[in-house]
């Protein structure tokens, strides 16, 4: 018997192992934990042995993050409060940038929506805009909750997004009892060999999986070159197109069609001034190796 399923953690020197529905407690052939088997992987799961089911291969992967170190993750979601605290948009901008760049979908999610029903930012406009997924939420009044447990059926997701947003208290709106865990957890293995941070995938009932721990917990953009990064801002990157220069990057340049955008307020001032952050931060660590 072989049978397809999905890792959602590793306890006490097993791996869990959600097939069809259920969870098997199964043991990873060495070789397989040695290449770094992760929570979200899909395996192969052979016959038991001595009582206990064999994950005996790892299927590719489609995304890998590291913090957490989960595979297969398909959804951001980029949870800001919309007051208390305010939301800060560098941020929420910078998290776009990595989900793009690890190749995960982002669902930006403005939470605390009862707390400013008559004043929604600016902002959201902008970000709808601009192409991405945005939803306004409340978890204590429980508006924009189905839309968010919508989002997060069939796939594998994580939350990230400052402390204080809500992240925890959404969760528990879609399915009680869920819950993040905060802070850095480390976990012996029985095996004493290692110590890892320890990420667990909880089961929706609606389907999907939810990593309980906040995603993208390291703030650094990713390793893409200064002149890739326009393409990580939709709006910054059509607007390229009318730049004299093919290699513009929209600081300086006579002619810069961004620019102009900004003037004319088709591209906004504050994801222009994100970008302009960006792309010094990114020109500082070229310079550093
Ligand atoms: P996390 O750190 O992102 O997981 O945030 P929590 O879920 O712990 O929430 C932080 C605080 O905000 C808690 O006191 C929550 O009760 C409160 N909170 C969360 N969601 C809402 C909301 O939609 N409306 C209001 N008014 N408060 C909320
Ligand atoms: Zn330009």
């Amino acid at each position: 018997m072989v049978a397809e399923g999905r890792v959602i953690k590793f306890y006490g020197g097993f791996c869990y192992v959600m097939v069809d529905g259920a969870v098997k407690e199964c043991l990873p052939r060495r070789r397989l934990v040695t290449a770094g088997l992760l929570v979200g992987d899909r395996v192969k799961v052979g016959a038991a042995e001595a009582g206990r089911c064999v994950v005996e291969a790892v299927l590719p992967r489609r995304t890998v993050l590291f913090r957490p170190p989960v595979a297969n993750v398909e959804l951001a979601v980029l949870v800001f409060s919309i007051r208390d605290p305010q939301p800060n948009f560098g941020l929420l901008d910078r998290l776009l940038v990595v989900s793009q760049a690890a190749g995960i979908e982002a669902l930006v999610c403005f939470n605390k929506l009862d707390l400013a029903r008559d004043t929604p930012p600016a902002e959201v406009a902008v970000y709808r805009a601009v192409g991405y997924r945005v939803i306004l939420t409340s978890a204590l009044s429980g508006e924009g909750v189905t839309a968010l447990r919508d989002a997060l059926a069939d796939r594998i997701s994580v939350f990230a997004g400052p402390s204080g947003a809500g992240k925890s208290s959404l969760l528990n709106a879609i399915q009680p009892g869920l819950r993040l865990r905060t802070g850095e957890i480390s976990h012996k293995t029985r095996r004493g060999r290692h110590t890892t941070r320890v990420v667990e995938l909880l089961p929706l009932t609606g389907g999907g999986l939810v990593a309980d721990t906040p995603g993208f917990t390291q703030l650094d953009l990713p390793d893409i070159p200064a002149a890739e990064l326009a393409a990580y801002f939709p709006e910054i990157a059509a607007a390229s197109a009318g730049c004299r220069f093919n290699d513009c990057l929209h600081v300086q340049e006579p002619a810069c069609a961004v620019r102009r955008a900004v003037e004319e307020g088709t591209v906004a001032l504050f994801r222009y001034r994100n970008y302009l952050s960006f792309l010094r931060e990114l020109k500082e660590k070229e310079r550093r190796f």
